[in-house]
């Protein structure tokens, strides 16, 4: 399978290549050439199968040329060695718990199967180090640099705000070693971004040595995220809803996790449609009200992994419906909750439903609540665990919650961390040193 940018302007390139770039020369973002469609047969066995049986014809059907079938169905399994649940909450609600891998958020899948896929092309490649540039406010550097720990051929630079990463995420990325560097930036998040972003950009860098990123714009990160789709609706099948009402809901920030669902439906997932859920930052929903693209400067929320404010995989979201405004209103719909209305579902359904959302799931189960009709299903994906947010969750249920086991093992070992100010010359010159 080839790979195209959605701005147009920039060659097609193999698997390989667009995992190593990242983002494309013309700054647009690759997409499949095509997207093979799975048969009835297959979505007919889905309730019957494992999630990774499922996951790997899914991969197959996508990556089945490029990756060799033993090395892809290796990389599939020990990617999803954790399990997703279905978790009944209410009436016609599930929640589809993405929070039982490593370092308890979704982005463990994509971020483990694109560690093992660059591990496997660099196999190829035996004498290349790729470097992996990423900018966190928390979940992205830790699920990353987990993912990425002992990969050969492979390291990862995490760059973070100094102060404004909560202790526990800390932890997950500055005290691992070995190919992981954690830089405290002495700055904002926004201000790390944009040091990754020159860096990108930057001739002399490029030069010396092979830059990617391991955010949502990467195919190798985002496309992974399919597999869940699948399995989240072979569950609810086996639980015996109606298989043609399935709406998924998705807390979304920069939009890679619903463009993998929007993928999956391309493919012959039966979606009847999806929700997708935002904070107060409403540039997607203000887009659905009016048909116009606004941008804007990220608003801070309780729910801080989706404060985005101008999300990279809208290209995708366009690109796949063609253009078309009407087509993307027919299959998607938005909304956008304050902090208040954020922290009311999540104290009212622990309170009468006995279930502990984290900030970002409470946003996507309100919608749930409010925009399903009566025969409809609705599964929402739980993207995160409520301890990752420990302060915040506790502050508003007032009562202390326990840290998972796994959670806890993080802060036993010793913090190493690089601190650098947020001056590119200074950044670039480390990069330089510690290739
Ligand atoms: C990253 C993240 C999101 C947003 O996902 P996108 O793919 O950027 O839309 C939602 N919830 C949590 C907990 C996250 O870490």
């Amino acid at each position: 399978m080839k790979y195209r940018s959605t701005a147009g302007k920039s060659p097609e390139v193999s698997l390989d290549e667009a995992v190593v770039k990242g983002l494309a020369p013309d700054k647009g973002l690759y997409m499949p050439l095509s997207f093979p469609k799975l048969t009835d047969d297959f979505i007919m066995r889905l309730p019957e199968m494992s999630l990774s049986e499922m996951a790997y014809e899914v991969a197959y059907a996508l990556f089945g040329e490029d990756i060799d079938p033993e090395a892809l169905k290796r990389i599939v399994e020990e990617t999803l060695n954790f399990p997703i649940p279905l978790v009944k909450v209410d009436d016609n609600k599930y929640s589809l718990e993405l929070f039982h891998g490593p370092t308890l958020a979704f982005k463990d899948v994509g971020a483990r199967f694109m560690a093992r896929l660059l591990a496997y092309f660099n196999r190829e490649n035996q004498d290349r180090i790729v470097n992996v540039l990423v900018a966190t406010s928390g979940d992205t550097g830790s699920a990353v640099a987990n993912g990425f720990l002992g990969v050969d051929g492979v390291r990862v630079f995490v760059l973070y705000p100094k102060g404004k990463v909560s202790k526990i995420q800390e932890a997950q990325f500055t005290t691992l070693g070995q190919n992981i560097t954690a830089i405290e930036v002495d700055g904002t998040f926004d201000d790390c971004q944009t040091l990754v972003k020159q860096a990108f950009l930057d001739s002399e860098l490029k030069d010396a040595m092979m830059l990617t990123s391991a955010n949502s714009i990467n195919v190798a990160r985002f496309l992974p995220q399919m597999f869940y789709y699948f399995y989240a609706y072979a569950q609810a099948v086996k639980a015996g809803v109606d298989a043609s009402e399935i709406v998924f809901c998705v807390p979304s920030g920069n939009f890679g996790n619903i463009t993998a669902g929007l993928i999956a439906k391309q493919m012959g997932l039966p979606v009847k449609r999806f929700i997708a859920a935002n904070n107060a930052n409403d540039i997607f929903y203000n887009y659905l009200l009016t048909g116009k693209y606004t941008p804007k400067k990220s608003v801070q929320t309780i729910a801080n992994a989706m404060d985005v404010g101008d999300p990279s995989n809208f290209a995708r979201v366009i690109d796949l419906y063609g253009n078309s405004y009407d087509n993307i209103r027919k299959d998607i719909s938005g909304t956008t909750y304050s902090d208040n209305e954020i922290s009311e579902t999540l104290l009212n359904t622990f309170k009468k439903k006995g279930y502990l959302l984290d900030p970002h799931g409470a946003v996507a189960f309100r919608a749930l609540s409010e925009m399903l009709e009566p025969e409809e299903t609705g599964i929402f994906l739980e993207t995160a665990h409520p301890a990752k947010f420990k302060e915040t969750v506790e502050h508003i249920i007032g009562e202390e919650i326990t840290i998972p086991e796994r959670l806890m093992a993080f802060l036993k070992n010793e913090k190493k961390s690089n601190p650098l100010s947020a001056d590119f010359g200074e950044f670039k010159n480390f990069l330089l040193k510690n290739r």
